[in-house]
């Protein structure tokens, strides 16, 4: 129980916005009863905050039908450059596309390997740990030879760097409508995983 989760990051927000943004979203499902200001760290395991918010009153009214017996974990608002990752585990992302020719960097070639090829993944880990740490990092690609900022590549679904992420920690799952009016509370592009602790 409580170890499922998903997630909404907003791959877009400078480090400098996030805090306040977050904290609107905050309000905002706060306003509509689906969040208390109470915290909690039962039923979640995030890897990055201690404690989310505790479900309020209102929260099955957007998982209409699932069963009164439910009883949802935290939402945790996850703030400062992170690297998340989908599904379960840390695994590294399948592949890397270049923000100036869009060809895709293969980083895992399922299914004839499950692990990442060092060689290829070297340069973005590098460059990530500089943007964790540093806020910037830049990766060369090896089809247009273009060097780029890693926060302008994207990736394959399971993964994404963000400086905002809401995590629902043993929701039912998340209706589409849901997810884009948070979305458009965001108001940026965003990557939304599912995944198991
Ligand atoms: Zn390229």
């Amino acid at each position: 129980m409580g170890d499922y989760f998903e997630r909404i990051v907003d791959v877009e927000v400078g480090a400098a916005e996030a805090e306040a943004l977050g904290a609107r979203v905050v309000d905002w499902m706060v306003a509509r009863g689906l969040l208390t200001r109470g915290m909690s760290s039962e039923s979640m395991y995030s890897s990055k905050v201690e404690a989310g918010y505790v479900p309020g009153a209102q929260w099955a009214g957007i998982a209409d039908n699932w069963g009164a017996d439910w009883l949802p974990g935290p939402v945790a608002v996850i703030v400062g450059r992170h690297p998340h990752h989908g599904g379960q585990g840390e695994t590294e992302p399948e592949y890397a596309t270049c923000p100036h020719c869009a060809t895709r960097t293969v980083i895992i070639d399922y299914p004839n390997r499950w692990e990442a090829e060092p060689t290829v993944w070297q340069p973005f880990s590098s460059a990530i740990e500089e943007w964790v740490t540093a806020g910037a990092g830049d990766v060369t690609c090896r089809t247009c030879r273009t060097s780029a900022p890693i926060s302008t590549w994207t990736w394959s679904d399971d993964f994404a760097l963000g400086t905002l992420a809401v995590e629902f920690w043993h929701w039912p799952p998340l209706p589409d409508t849901f997810v884009s009016e948070l979305v458009a509370q965001l108001g940026h592009r965003t990557v939304h995983h599912t995944g198991k602790f």
